[in-house]
């Protein structure tokens, strides 16, 4: 599709023509495991990669095909693979790259499951991470060893309130000759395009944002296609003899989309953390309306959080949309639009305060979840990031006495009043 349409039409329509078999103008859910193959040759071009077509929907599926062509347009990238969650999408982006002893220098401000699935499961691989403070370029760059293979942050970090310098960190890593990676989901592309500010590759939990409305769980990897795989020697699944392939080499032979084929040929084939169609097609539906939602997100996340810092309950508001913010001033470099709608908010009375707001909300909904249309709120140190220690709960900004919300597109006035009858219940 042509890269001249704005945000708005891309949106809607790229990656999306009307069915060659129907004419029908939505996407189908082409709910089916297995195509026809023409003939025994067209099958075995198809399983040499000679020639891109469907095989079996692990590995390809015409509806997540849409999705993944989607979300590459609208990030700015060559492709896409979308996965089962944010979480496979997130070891999906790492795969290629990994291999036992290599390690992520990832920043300290991340998803507490993205923390988890750093700090214990993927050792399980022989990968690790090493976690750093990514305002600290001199302690990130000190981090980085022989061995990393890849830097990993998020634009608009969970639980909210920072944003990293996506520029800095991506020219330390240009330097250095590792990819950066970038978990896009708190922002949406509609905020942010960490492609522009460097990124080598972005991931998604489509589950959030894109999806928009809380139904189903997804993720996607989105290739830059500007990495060069070859130059240092450090990745070697893509540029050395594939022996799954009768030892095709990925970059020689694919170029800019070799990632993105890794992806689905190797990746999703073996290790199958394949979406559905049927999430695809849910998550389509939502992107279709990103940028109306989005700006409603904002507007009103900036409502709320003013609100919240006027009240003598609330100790402290983390939202970068506010004057008040340290990162009042990247935000509007790193996202133009506006500083997301994740934040987070601590109240006089600490941790028995933060549970008596979340019993006494009405309207906002006491979920595990975020970039819902609805309003969310959590208390982080209860539940997601329960598991941390305190120092790490500290660190990613989640400590006793904080609530993180997500703001939905309601009534702005609704939700205000909402947090201010239970601030009354909760501080009095
Ligand atoms: C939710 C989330 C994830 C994980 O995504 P799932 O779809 O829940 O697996 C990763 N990163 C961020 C920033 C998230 O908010």
């Amino acid at each position: 599709m042509a890269k001249s349409y704005g945000f708005d039409t891309l949106q809607i329509h790229a990656g999306a023509r009307p069915d060659p078999a129907t004419g029908a103008r939505q996407t189908p859910i082409y709910q089916t495991t297995a195509y026809v193959f023409r003939d025994a040759d067209h099958a075995a071009a198809l399983f040499n990669l000679q020639e891109v077509g469907y095989i079996y929907s692990r590995l390809t599926n015409p509806t997540v095909s849409v999705l993944q062509e989607r979300i590459a347009t609208l990030e700015g990238g060559v492709g896409a693979v979308c996965c089962s969650s944010g979480h496979a999408a997130q070891i999906m982006a790492l795969f290629p790259l990994m291999a036992p002893g290599r390690n992520v220098v990832a920043s300290t401000r991340l998803y507490g499951g993205t923390v988890q699935q750093f700090t214990n499961t993927i050792r399980k691989f022989g990968w690790s991470a090493k976690f750093v403070d990514f305002d600290d370029l001199a302690a990130l760059e000190a981090a980085i060893d022989e061995d990393t293979r890849a830097i990993f942050c998020e634009s608009i970090a969970n639980p909210g309130g920072y944003i990293t310098d996506l520029d800095a960190v991506a020219k330390l890593a240009d330097r250095l000759g590792l990819p950066l990676i970038v978990d896009n989901t708190t922002a949406s592309p509609w905020l942010c395009r960490p492609i522009e500010h460097g990124a080598a590759l972005v991931v998604h939990s489509t589950t959030k944002y894109l999806t928009g409305n809380g139904t189903v769980t997804g993720g996607a990897v989105v290739d830059s296609g500007r990495f060069d795989w070859s130059a240092s020697g450090k990745f070697p699944a893509l540029s050395e003899p594939e022996p799954a392939y009768h030892g095709l080499k990925f970059h020689e032979t694919f170029g800019p989309l070799a990632y993105t084929f890794y992806g689905i040929a190797i990746g999703l084939r073996d290790l199958g953390m394949t979406m559905n169609p049927q999430a695809a097609h849910y998550t389509l539906m939502g992107i279709e309306t990103l940028s109306l939602r989005m700006a409603r997100h904002v507007e009103n996340a900036k409502r709320v959080a003013a609100w919240l810092e006027a009240d003598p309950r609330v100790e402290f508001v983390t939202y970068a949309g506010l004057p008040s913010s340290p990162y009042f001033d990247r935000v509007k470099r790193i996202c133009p639009r506006g500083a997301g709608a994740l934040f987070t908010f601590a109240i006089k009375g600490g941790y028995e305060a933060c549970v008596k707001l979340v019993n006494a909300v009405e309207l906002f909904s006491h979920v595990a979840n975020l970039g819902d249309a609805r309003s969310l709120i959590i208390h982080s140190a209860s539940t997601t990031h329960r598991q941390l220690s305190p120092e790490q709960r500290a660190k990613a900004g989640a400590g006793d006495n904080v609530l993180r919300l997500s703001i939905g597109i309601e009534d702005a006035e609704d939700l205000i009043a909402d947090l201010d009858q239970a601030l009354s219940k909760a501080v009095g």
